[in-house]
């Protein structure tokens, strides 16, 4: 795992969040720099201490990855965002988890949670870039609702040698045939058919634009496995949407992988959010 070790954010008192120096989907700190001028003084917070890696390799293969980009919305505001509904006072500002009022946002949350009373949730944005395999990310963008994508163009881009080999071959599930379990006999045999067969058609690729087809047509040799990067915009309630259905154990292990990264910071950024969904799930689960 690519770690960074020390890293500072500087975090608005809307939420919104972005690490210093790091390029944002809006140009290079370029939204931080104007929400600073506009707004005033922002809270610098020293993250060193935390154990979320900037970019996690989440396959563990060197290539995968899960940067986190911006975050905007808190707890506070989805608890805000739910007073409105009964004209209380409907500040979003931080405060402190122990107090009354947090203690009362806990609360509220929870009940929102438990009773699936969504909208509040969605005055809320993450942002992650993600560097994954072309099969999981046909996955991710079955998500419709709520989410936000931009992906890199095999039209505009060639496409590098990188492809995704797995560190386990599984084999097909007996019970569950979209499922998968165990692990094969030949795991070397099997690495290799594998590794040959990305790089055989690398090959045809690389031969087909050296021939004049156009990158739009030649991409269409490469298999599954090649890596893409996309940026992946979830509201926090498409997010649990999200990690509800790939975090599910009849998921795949590797979109999992990422699922499990984006719940990370989810956890980070909405704790009382992601503790009162995290309950909900174990209750439903009999845990
Ligand atoms: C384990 C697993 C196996 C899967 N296998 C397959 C498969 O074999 N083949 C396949 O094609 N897909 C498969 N999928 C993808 C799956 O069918 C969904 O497309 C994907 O999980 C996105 O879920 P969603 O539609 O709930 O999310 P979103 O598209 O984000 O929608 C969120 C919610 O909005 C509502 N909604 C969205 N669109 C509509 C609509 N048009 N009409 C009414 N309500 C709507 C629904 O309540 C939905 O749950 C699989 C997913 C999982 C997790």
């Amino acid at each position: 795992m690519r770690s960074a070790t020390r890293e500072t954010r500087r975090v608005s008192h809307s939420g919104i969040m972005e690490r210093s120096g790091q390029r944002n989907v809006n140009g290079a700190c370029g939204l931080s720099n104007q929400r600073e001028a506009q707004h005033g003084a922002q809270e610098t917070v020293n993250e060193s201490e935390s154990t979320i890696a900037a970019q996690a390799d989440v396959l563990g293969d060197g290539i995968s990855s899960v940067e986190l980009i911006q975050v905007m919305g808190s707890d506070e505001m989805i608890a805000a965002a739910a007073r409105v509904s009964y004209a209380k006072d409907t500040s979003p500002m931080p405060v402190n988890p122990l107090s009354e009022r947090g203690q009362s946002n806990a609360k509220l949350i929870r009940y929102m949670i438990d009773h699936e009373h969504g909208s509040p949730f969605e005055h809320t944005l993450i942002t992650f870039r993600v560097t994954a395999p072309l099969f999981v990310v046909q996955e991710m963008l079955r998500h419709r609702i709520g989410v936000s994508f931009n992906q890199q163009s095999g039209r505009f881009t060639e496409f590098k040698p990188e492809f995704y080999t797995p560190k386990v071959f599984r084999q097909q599930a007996t019970k569950n045939k979209q499922s998968s379990e165990g692990e094969v006999k030949y795991a070397g045999l099997t690495r290799n058919v594998y590794q040959m067969a990305n790089l055989a058609a690398y090959e045809s690729y690389q031969s087909l634009l050296r021939l004049g087809v156009c990158r739009e047509q030649a991409r269409g040799v490469l298999p599954h496995c090649t890596y893409t990067s996309l940026y992946i915009t979830f509201n926090v309630r498409s997010l649990m949407h999200f990690l509800d259905l790939r975090l599910s154990p009849d998921a795949q292990w590797e979109i999992m992988q990422y699922a499990r990264e984006f719940a990370r910071h989810f956890e980070q950024f909405f704790p009382l959010t992601h503790r009162a969904w995290m309950e909900k799930r174990l209750a439903e689960d009999g845990g």
